[in-house]
């Protein structure tokens, strides 16, 4: 077809286009599928509109201008101390996410785990601490010819006495080196004790006593000095320790086993049998590795007044 010719029929053409208007375009465009019915009453309806927001969600919460803040980090937990590991910087994996234990650094010192909390089934602290008169006791004491003083009431844990006094020194000046720290009742079977002991010096050995070596009176400590062990009466000022015995002219007396048959091993078997007279807990040489070498005496309250004598 010539090229003139081919013009023409466009034009044509553009002109049926333009005479037939949009309709004829949308008509066409709009022409339904097959297959689909062309009832009018199949014309699909527009969804329903969704309901109106409520007045009390319309408008947003007002934000207060200020918002609380949470507290300052403590400037010393931003300092990442040297025991603490640093947190992996990758976290892709679960395993990087997980606290790792703390190890400390190879040669450091790792801190020993708090002290084994004293015995609490020993019901010996609210018997001891809790108020008592004992003006009836320091009486007797100072009938007994001790010399000693109040002291301030002591107060350790579980360790601890209402009324401890210091004796310094028993009848006929016998001295207490160091001076022991006892409750009254304590003290008291001390100074009843030591006038027996004043009598088996005089027969056995021909002289008076001068002294008692005192190795402990007050410790707070378990029995034994096992800190696992219930707490010794030690800790209630309830107990003392007579490590040996001093005179005016011929040399001391330790608590240690005396060649059988000698003065020395007569006084101190007699000694230590008159401690069971007047203390609920004797021990020495014999009863214990612990108390090889001195006499542990004691008043521990013991079921049906029970003692310990050995
Ligand atoms: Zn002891």
């Amino acid at each position: 077809m010539p090229l003139r010719h081919r013009l023409a029929t466009r034009l044509a053409a553009a002109a049926i286009l333009a005479l037939s208007g949009p309709g004829a375009l949308s008509g066409a465009a709009l022409a339904e599928p097959r297959g689909v019915p062309s009832d009018a009453t199949a014309i699909p309806m527009p969804p329903p509109e969704p309901p109106q927001r409520p007045p009390e969600l319309a408008t947003p919460a007002p934000v207060p201008a200020e918002a609380p803040r949470p507290p300052e980090r403590p400037p010393e937990l931003s300092v990442p101390t040297t025991s603490a590991p640093a947190i992996p910087a990758s976290t892709d994996s679960a395993k990087a996410r997980e606290p790792e234990p703390v190890k400390p650094p190879e040669g450091a010192e790792v801190p020993a785990p708090p002290p084994r909390p004293a015995d609490l089934s020993a019901p010996a602290l609210a018997l001891t601490v809790a108020p008592v008169d004992d003006s009836a006791c320091r009486r007797r004491l100072e009938r007994l010819g001790a010399r000693f003083e109040p002291l301030p009431a002591i107060t350790n844990g579980q360790c601890g006495a209402a009324k401890p006094l210091r004796v310094t020194a028993l009848a006929d000046d016998l001295a207490l080196t160091p001076p022991v720290t006892l409750v009254c009742s304590a003290a008291e079977s001390l100074a009843r004790w030591a006038t027996e002991a004043q009598v088996a010096a005089e027969r056995d050995l021909g002289q008076p006593l001068k002294g008692l070596t005192i190795g402990t009176s007050y410790e707070c400590r378990g029995q034994n000095h096992d800190p696992d062990a219930k707490l010794s009466e030690h800790s209630f000022a309830n107990g003392v320790d007579v490590m040996g015995f001093t005179f005016a002219s011929r040399p001391a007396i330790s608590v240690l086993a005396a060649p059988e048959g000698t003065p020395e091993a007569t006084f101190l078997a007699a000694v230590r049998g008159r401690a069971c007279d007047f203390f609920r807990t004797v021990l020495g040489p014999g009863s214990d590795a612990a108390h090889a070498n001195h006499l542990h005496l004691d008043e521990r309250q013991r079921n049906a007044g029970h003692r310990l004598c050995q």
